[in-house]
């Protein structure tokens, strides 16, 4: 098989222990002739699994019990309609604090619903870094919602600790199980699961349960996160087999030492490209500032457009997948997410020093 490393935005790589364990049973699940993807969902096999990724999650971002876990489908963008349609209320407004592309576009459907607010964006400096933090009243925001990783533009909130409010949203869409970060201090998380939790197809929602209560219950069934709670994301069928390789990959994450040895990774692996970066005298730019970097997606430029695409299809040529930037910023991304092996990144910084001096820098 073609040795590929796999730098894509998501989906993403999985690993590869996972992928070998999901072909094993592909046809035969646990001794039963079928395959999981046959199984009912209401039957005692899925069943299982279904409940066994719920607590290897509880388990590995050590959730608290007054939280709901669901799963769901439409990715991280059904959830930028369905928070404002459940907690947006008359007479009072969610406040956005905006990062990059995905803050904008959850803000944009908020507005489609009633009022919300920007508290506060980075868009002035093309999103290169997360802004100053205001303090935030109850009295002014319904709720307040915030990305913490941004998957285009290369940026991740380092640490939550001055961002204060009764009612905390993020998306954690591609950060989440990335590093240890506080729960408790949000009402709700959200995350499309194709970055660092598994294939698409599944959404991963943890909702405070004081929380769930005040949503609205006069939704169309399917968009009430009521439904989806009474019905421990059974209402309707789910997406059994993104579940399933969910479940397998926080195995996967559970056997290799869980949160802390992951960010342990996390910051080797992103260090050993960042440090191509900086120790390139400018030939490579980094498009965060240093104290906004994200672990997950390094983003950097060339001196020019065509040195990038000659770096680019040469990466190519050489097994490196997924280098380009998002087309809205350009440039080069390396999305370095959990299944990304610390081989690949020492391959990547290699090859960054090897163009460079090629070109006789
Ligand atoms: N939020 C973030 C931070 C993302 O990176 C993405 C996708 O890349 C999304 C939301 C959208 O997710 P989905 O495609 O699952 O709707």
């Amino acid at each position: 098989m073609k040795q590929v490393y796999n730098f894509n935005a998501g989906p993403a790589a999985l690993p590869r222990e996972v992928l070998e364990k999901a072909k094993e049973e592909l046809l035969d699940f646990e001794d039963t002739g079928i395959s999981i993807m046959e199984h009912s969902h209401r039957g005692k096999h899925y069943e299982a699994v279904h409940e066994e990724a719920k607590s290897l999650l509880k388990e590995l971002l050590s959730i608290p019990n007054e939280y709901e876990i669901l799963f769901l489908q439409g990715g991280a963008s059904l959830q930028f309609a369905m928070i404002p349609m459940n907690f947006m209320k008359q007479n009072e407004k969610p406040g956005y604090i905006l990062t990059g592309a995905w803050s904008e576009k959850a803000l944009k459907e908020a507005k489609k619903i009633g009022e919300a607010e920007e508290i506060v964006s980075g868009k002035s400096s093309n999103y290169s870094s997360i802004p100053e933090i205001p303090s935030l009243s109850s009295d002014d925001y319904t709720y307040v919602h915030v990305t913490s990783n941004n998957t285009i533009f290369g940026t991740q909130w380092a640490s939550f600790d001055n961002l204060e409010h009764p009612f905390l949203i993020a998306d954690m869409s591609s950060d989440i199980l990335s590093k240890r970060f506080p729960v408790e201090k949000f009402g709700m998380i959200y995350a499309g699961a194709q970055k660092n939790l598994g294939p698409a197809g599944v959404t991963v929602v943890i909702m405070r349960k004081d929380v769930a209560d005040k949503a609205n219950k006069e939704l169309p069934t399917i968009l009430s996160y009521e439904t989806h709670i009474k019905n421990r994301s059974l209402y309707n069928t789910p997406p059994t087999f993104s579940i399933y390789l969910l479940k397998l990959v926080l195995e996967w994450a559970k056997d290799l030492g869980g949160l802390e040895e992951l960010e342990r990774r996390n910051k080797e692996k992103a260090k050993l490209i960042y440090d191509a970066i900086d120790e390139s005298g400018g030939f490579y730019t980094g498009h965060a500032e240093k104290d906004s970097r994200s672990l997950m997606n390094i983003t950097f430029t060339l001196q020019n457009e065509e040195l990038t695409k000659q770096f680019l299809k040469e990466a190519q040529e050489q097994g490196f997948s997924g280098l380009a930037g998002h087309r809205s910023v350009g440039g080069c991304r390396a999305s370095a997410y959990n299944a990304v092996p610390m081989e690949a990144c020492k391959a990547l910084k290699k090859f960054m020093n090897e163009f460079q001096e090629k070109q006789g820098n």
